[in-house]
This record gives structure tokens, sequence and C-alpha cells, in this order.
């Protein structure tokens, strides 16, 4: 078990208050002009070495991307930071915990990866259903310019840089990099076609760098702490801490940081209570949240909980939002209804993700009944492949991907529910490889 003295989010479950004062006690704000006096490009180096990868899902290496960011803005083309708290990935709620209990780590982050990325300002788009963490943020972030820690000459730096909160109005692909983009410039949120990527041309047209919450949160930490404790924990080429959010049939759900790598076995005994009805009545687990493939239970028991061992496997580690599900679950059910929430959520930019959610989840919604020919699931496999890698953003994959996840894993039992339907031997339990 990760031991106290190496947690970064030491305030995760709100036992203490959100305040500037309290904050200060648990080590935020802690000499941050002393960070601002280290060159912008070392700040970048440190975060490379780091190992930090994105927390948002992509896992794309934090400190890489940092280094994208013009080193001498244009005049007239500022640089831009954009955190994406748009959290609504089915089964993530890690940066809800960070924004609703260490907002002030949310901002000092945002100074840090700021000023490193010689940016002019930093807008927090959050979901427009975080009601109460939005106003969290509005009154930790009044408190940092009253505290003159934001704002003009931050920290007394000399540096200047604002951060701006702006609320989502509840759409998913909102959350998607580019279309976040849009919807901030008062536009649709549709995404744009990549490349161009935003650190060419960003929020406004100006070089914008797009992070997640939890990836700017640990950024200070990391600097006051360095690469090398950092990268100290999870393996190679998985580095660092990382909040992990267990839900669905476990003993005690929770979100809990842990380092990474840690095997899946282990995150539930030591921190879950175990499996409802013990390891034996595990059916699967969507590892990443909802736009990872299923992993049945025999394979996922032993796995390391990080990108390249959840990859080895064919799902991937995503936002690490855990989905237990017990035999007790409708595997078929639970996916069609996934399937359903992606077609909702389509923006309808791009044929192959406007028109194929929805038909495979009218063909998934067939196949829950056993309302459908053995041979539509082969059918349905190559229409998901039709839809993958063909779309304008990651939605069309996301929507892809689970089905393909139940098939491979789950297709006798797909089998199972058309012959039941057709008065056929139906076996009793499902074959889970
Ligand atoms: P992506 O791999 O396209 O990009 C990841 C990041 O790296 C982006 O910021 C992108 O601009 C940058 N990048 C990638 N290649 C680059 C290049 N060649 N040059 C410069 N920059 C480059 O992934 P994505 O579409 O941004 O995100 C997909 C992930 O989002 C999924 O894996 C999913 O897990 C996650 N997701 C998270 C949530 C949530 O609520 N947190 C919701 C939906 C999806
Ligand atoms: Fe919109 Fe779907 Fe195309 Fe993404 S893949 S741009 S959500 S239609």
């Amino acid at each position: 078990m990760l031991a106290d003295k190496d947690r970064i989010f030491t305030n995760v479950y709100g036992f203490q208050p959100w305040n500037l004062e309290a904050a200060r006690k648990r080590g935020d704000w802690d000499n941050t002009k002393k960070l601002l006096e280290i060159a912008p490009d070392d700040i970048i180096q440190t975060m490379k070495d780091s190992g930090l990868r994105g927390r948002g899902g992509a896992g794309f290496p934090t400190g890489m991307k940092w280094s994208f960011m013009p080193k001498e803005p244009k005049p007239g083309k500022p640089n831009f930071l954009v955190i994406n708290a748009d959290e609504s990935e089915p089964g993530s709620c890690k940066d809800r915990e960070i924004i609703r209990h260490d907002p002030h780590k949310l901002i000092e982050g945002a100074l840090v990866a700021g000023f490193a990325m010689r940016a002019r300002a930093a807008y927090i788009y959050i979901r427009g259903e975080y009601i109460r963490e939005a106003e969290t943020m509005y009154a930790a972030l009044d408190e940092a310019y009253a505290a003159g820690l934001i704002g003009k000459n931050a920290c007394g730096s000399g540096y200047d840089f604002d951060v701006f909160l702006c609320r989502g109005a509840g759409a998913y692909i909102c959350g998607e990099e580019t279309a976040m983009l849009e919807s901030l410039e008062g536009k649709k949120g549709q995404p744009r076609l990549k490349p161009p990527f935003p650190a060419g041309a960003g929020l406004y047209g100006c070089p914008t760098t797009v992070n997640n919450v939890e990836s700017i949160a640990v950024a200070p930490t990391i600097l006051r702490r360095g690469a090398a404790w950092f990268s100290s924990f999870g393996a190679e080429n998985n580095r660092g801490t990382k909040l992990f959010q267990i839900s669905g049939h476990v003993n005690k759900p929770c979100v809990v940081e842990e380092a990474m790598s840690i095997p899946f076995r282990q995150l539930i005994e030591e921190h879950c209570g175990g499996i409802r009805g013990g390891w034996d009545n595990l059916l699967a687990v969507i590892p990443g949240g909802s736009s990872v493939p299923l992993v049945p239970a025999a394979q996922i028991i032993d796995a390391p909980m990080d990108f390249d061992g959840l990859r080895a496997l064919g799902s991937g580690l995503g936002t690490a939002a855990i989905i237990v599900m017990d035999k007790s679950t409708d595997i078929v059910r639970a996916i069609s209804r996934l399937s359903y929430f992606y077609k909702h959520e389509s923006c309808g930019q791009c044929t192959p993700c406007r028109e194929g959610t929805g038909w495979m989840w009218r063909v998934m919604e067939r196949l829950r009944e056993g309302n459908a020919e053995v041979e539509e699931i082969d059918m349905l496999q190559e229409v998901t492949k039709q839809v993958e890698g063909h779309t304008i953003c990651a939605l069309g994959d996301a929507a892809a991907w689970p089905i393909q996840g139940l098939i491979r894993h789950f297709r006798p039992e797909l089998e199972r529910r058309i012959a039941a339907k057709n008065g056929g031997a139906a076996p009793l339990a499902v074959a889970a490889e």
C-alpha cells in the first residue's frame, strides 16, 4: 500500500477543509515563488524526467506535450493553458474529488504549468453538472486572487497569470480537447480535425495545451519532491502515483491514490474490501472508464493496473475508472447501455459515428433479447471495425471497443441468448475466458 508520506492528494476524502488556510497547512502554495524562479525549460525537463503521462485517459507524456508550446509567443498570439475538468467518462470521478477537496492544488498547478509554457492565462472548463464543485472552484480562485497568488505579479514573481473558470452545458463530447476549444470560443462543441494539434492552433487560433485536472494538480509536488521521487513508483514507462476510481461490485467502492502498476487483486483487497461475494464471483472488469474494452476475470486478477499492462490484455488504463462486475451482471445489457450512451453523445459530425453508433446500439438491443441471427454477431463486429479509426475524434473508437470486447470474451453468451429465444439448448453458465 502506498505510504501516507507518498500521497500527493492528502485530502481526497475532504476530511479537512478545502480552503487556502488548510491547503497551506497541507503544503500547497509553499514558497511557490521559488518554483517560478526555475527556468521554464527546466520545469518542462523535470516533468519529462518524472515520466508523468496524461491522466485524462490517453496517457500522452505530459512534459513532451508542454514542450510543443512556442518558447517566444508572437505578439497578439498568446499561449494558453486549458484544463480539462469536463469529467464525463462513465466510471470517472477523480477530478471531481480534486476540485471539491483540493482546489488549490489545481490552481497552483495551473500557475506553474502556465509559467513553464509561457502561457498568459489558464481556462478551467468544468463539467456543467459539477455545480457544487464549480462553486468551490470560484471561491478558491477568489482566495488565490485576494492573496496575490495568481493575477498580476503572481506570488511576487513578476509573472502575470489569470485563471478563468468556464462551465460546460452537459455535452460529453466537450471533453474532447478540440470540441472544448470550440465550446470555449462560444461555438457548438464539435471536435476539430487533428492535426493541427492545439499547440499549433488552439484556443482562438493561439498555441494551447489542454491537460487533465490530475495531470496539472500533481505538477507542483513533482517540482518540489523531484522527478526521481515521482518516477520511483510504477513500472517502466508507467510512472508515478495515480488516482484510481473503483465502482461496481466491490465491498467498498472508493477513489484512492496508489502507485501505478499495482496489481488489480492487491488494489481491490487493500482498498475495496474485496469483490462482493468473493473472487470466484467476479465476472469481468472495465478497467479504464467506459471507452476501453472489458477484461474477463481470469485475465484481470493479476494484471498490473497501468497503460502497458492493460494494453497487453487488449484494453487500457484510460482514466483508471475501474468498473467491477460480478456474476449477477447482465453483461450484454451493460454493454448495450454503454452503446446507447455513445449514440446519445455522438455530435453527429461524421457519418460512421452518427449512423454507426445508432446501428450498433439497435443490434446490441436485439442481441440482449436474443432476437437476432447468429450471423449478426460477426456483422456487428465488422461494423465496429468500420467505425473504429474512421472518425474525426475518439468517440467513434470508444463506441466500438466495448462491443468488440464483449464479442471477444462473451460470444458464447450472445449465442446462448439467440439459441434460447429460438427454443434451442441454453447452457447455464456464461463462458468467459
Ligand atoms: P489522443 O491520443 O488523440 O491525444 C492525447 C493528447 O496528446 C492530446 O492532448 C493531443 O493533442 C496530444 N497529441 C497526440 N498526438 C500528438 C502529436 N502527434 N502531436 C502533438 N500532440 C499530440 O487522445 P484524446 O482523443 O485526446 O483522448 C482520448 C482518451 O480520452 C481516451 O483514451 C479516453 O480514455 C479519454 N476520455 C476521458 C474522459 C474523461 O472524462 N476524463 C472522457 C472521454 C474520454
Ligand atoms: Fe462527432 Fe462522433 Fe465524429 Fe467525434 S466521432 S466528431 S463525436 S460524429
